[in-house]
């Protein structure tokens, strides 16, 4: 059998799986290193959350992705490490050689140092993420109907996020269809349209990524579903009753049983196990800084894609961590391993802009496109059309698109069940 040029791409996200379809090519044995079977659409994580959508209408088993595509084997390990001399990723299943690797591990949620927070107020990054958020949302509600004292019941009905980002936002905005539309008749002892929803964020505003008209237009779209934005707003503490923060030098606690960790997010741990083994520095946000080929430095073989790179080159801010980063830096490290293979070589990595999009409920979005701006009604449809042409699948994209249209029309969210894997002990 002929000589193949083996590549270990470790993780199966966006960057993992744009360099595994850039190198179907005979010459070249590809190997997806995963902790997971399935690839995860992380930007409807938050409809999962909130009950409008199940998990397995998000997530698309990378077997079947690949089933086509016979160059590539697809391996269920947790990875732990390198040996960058012997050319092997240290996994819970062995060592594996490599004659090129590819690290899109991606990112994990940072609580900036405060991760006695994480229990309580949880973040949104994985599947069982989503589905405990989904449990500790409605059981606040299920907690406020058996609730006699009004003021506990108002702390159960009041839910605070962290973090005015797009998935802050696309929460509240969520949060407010639960209260106002799914659950309207549900209870009988309070009316969900009394819930209190909050973005709290440290920065002069909400959605920092985008323009500051755009950030305005999605602040009046919110609180025309009665969401509060409150920027300059730093947490100090978090405990099971709520968050002491502190607003204009004053401190002040806000009384809330459900607390969302939307703030921030740094690179997984892969990426401090690789500089360490490179003997490189870790670029800001826990991220490799890369070189133009989006190779590390040093290292023409392995390259880090996605959200676990930094890519700065000729730019005034790094790349942002969006799924775009991570799709089109796969593309260029497949491409340029397979030119290499055939003794070409590629320009620089160059990073196409296709816009910003953050949805904040029905009919309600904003979206940066090159220098065009789209709030409300246009804006929303442009965001649902994206969103449903990239789910991967072919099978959950023609299933989302019947749930969304029915709940469209029914108000309703059909996954909203409490599961008792999912429940934690009410106001943990
Ligand atoms: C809630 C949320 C909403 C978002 N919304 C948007 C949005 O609207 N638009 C947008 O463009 N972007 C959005 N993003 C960001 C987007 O999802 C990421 O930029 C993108 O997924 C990055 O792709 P990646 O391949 O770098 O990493 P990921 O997609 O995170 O994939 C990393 C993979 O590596 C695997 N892995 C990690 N460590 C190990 C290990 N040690 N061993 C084995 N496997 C491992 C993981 O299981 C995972 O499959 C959102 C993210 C979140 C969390």
């Amino acid at each position: 059998m002929s000589f193949k040029h083996r590549v270990v791409i470790v993780g199966g996200g966006f960057g993992g799986l744009h360099t595994g379809k850039a190198l179907n090519r005979p010459d070249v044995e590809v190997t997806i290193l995963d902790r997971r079977n399935y690839h995860l659409f992380q930007p409807l994580l938050y409809q999962v959350a909130t009950g409008g959508l199940s998990p397995g209408e998000i997530a698309a088993p990378l077997r079947a992705i690949f089933e086509m595509q016979k160059n590539l084997r697809v391996l269920m390990t947790e990875v732990r490490d390198f040996d960058l001399e012997r050319k092997v990723v240290l996994s819970d299943m062995g060592e594996i050689p490599y004659d090129s690797l590819v690290l899109a591990a991606g990112a994990q949620t940072s609580y900036f140092g405060n991760d006695k927070w994480s229990p309580i107020a949880p973040s949104l990054k994985n599947i069982e993420d989503a589905t405990k958020l989904r449990a500790k949302i409605l059981s606040a509600f299920e907690e406020a109907e058996k609730e006699s004292d009004p003021e506990r019941r108002r702390a159960w009905l009041t839910f605070l996020i962290v973090g005015g980002g797009p998935t802050g936002v696309e929460l509240a905005g969520a949060l407010s269809e639960i209260a106002n539309d799914a659950l309207r008749e549900d209870f009988r002892s309070f009316d969900p349209e009394d819930a209190r929803i909050m973005i709290i964020d440290a920065s002069p505003r909400i959605l920092g990524a985008f323009s500051e008209k755009l950030a305005k237009s999605a602040e009046r779209q919110l609180i025309e579903i009665n969401v509060r934005c409150r920027n300059g707003v730093r947490v100090l503490g978090i405990t099971p009753e709520g968050a002491t923060v502190q607003a204009n030098g004053q401190q002040e606690f806000i009384d809330a049983r459900t607390v969302i960790w939307a703030a921030g997010v740094t690179g997984s741990p892969l990426g401090a196990a690789l500089a360490k083994a490179a003997k490189v520095e870790l670029a800001r946000g826990g991220k490799i800084e890369v070189a133009p080929d989006c190779s590390l430095p040093g290292y023409p073989d392995i390259f880090v894609v996605g959200d676990l790179a930094n890519f700065q080159h000729g730019l005034e801010r790094s790349l942002p961590g969006v799924c775009q980063t991570a799709m089109q830096m796969g593309d260029y490290a497949g491409d340029l391993i397979g030119k290499r293979l055939d003794g070409k070589t590629k320009p620089p990595f160059r990073y196409w802009d296709k816009g910003n999009m953050a949805v904040i409920g029905r009919r309600r979005a904003v979206a940066q496109i090159g220098k065009l701006e789209f709030s409300g009604y246009f804006a929303w449809l442009l965001w649902a059309f994206i969103h449903v042409l990239y789910l991967v699948n072919f099978q959950s994209r023609i299933i989302v698109a019947i749930r969304w249209g029915f709940d469209y029309f029914s108000f309703n969210r059909g996954a909203r069940l409490i599961t008792r894997q999912d429940q934690q002990p009410p106001g943990s």
